[in-house]
């Protein structure tokens, strides 16, 4: 290889990570989960332990992660088992008795033509209290065949992320599963 390629080499690659600082500053560049890659969406083991490491390796007080219940998947079950723990005790309606979020950031609601006398009979959203949800992956572990349909994952949210150089939570996940997108790419 010459010395006039490897010199045109060195500049193009500057000239891409110029390119990539511009891209960043006016923040089209932005962090992502990669939900294909993630311990604890549909595609892996159900049953083991959530990986909670989006909840605690962010450098956002409240970490930047969340999850998202995309309703355009979700089967709407009278039994969720991201919502119930659902080796609780079974209550009087034939529910589980407990929760499974340990911040109750998940509310559900009946819809369509409800009968109040038999929840077996309805179909419920589950809607995400962002505020509340700390992304700790519990839910989303859960949300899994059989019992589940996978529709929630984990998410950056773009207006709470600070979009670091080298995301924290990258450096510490076992999946290598955070990826940068442009932003009119992102999920
Ligand atoms: S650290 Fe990686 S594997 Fe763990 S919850 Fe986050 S994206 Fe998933
Ligand atoms: S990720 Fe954790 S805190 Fe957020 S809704 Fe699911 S179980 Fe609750
Ligand atoms: S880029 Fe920074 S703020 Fe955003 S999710 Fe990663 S660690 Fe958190």
């Amino acid at each position: 290889m010459s010395q006039d390629l490897t010199r045109r080499t060195v500049l193009a690659v500057l000239a891409g990570g110029a390119a990539f600082l511009v891209k960043k500053a006016n923040g089209q560049i932005v962090w992502q989960v990669n939900a294909s890659r993630c311990i604890n969406s549909r595609l892996f083991e159900a049953g083991v332990e959530a990986c909670n490491l989006c909840t605690t390796e962010c450098v956002v007080a409240l970490s930047a992660v969340r999850a998202v219940n995309e309703y355009s998947k979700c089967g709407r079950c009278n039994i969720c088992p991201a919502y119930f723990n659902i080796t609780s005790a079974v209550n009087e309606l034939g529910q589980p008795s407990e929760k499974l979020c340990p911040r109750d950031a998940i509310a559900r609601k009946a819809i369509g033509k409800v009968d109040p006398e038999d929840p077996a009979n309805n179909f419920y959203e589950y809607i995400i209290d962002e505020e509340k949800c700390d992304g700790c992956g519990k839910c989303v572990m859960k949300c899994k065949e059989p019992l589940g349909l996978g529709s929630i994952t984990l998410r950056v949210r773009y207006d709470k992320c600070v979009n670091c150089n080298y995301c924290s939570i990258l450096k510490a996940c076992p999946q290598n599963a955070l990826m940068q997108l442009p932003i009119d790419q992102a999920l």
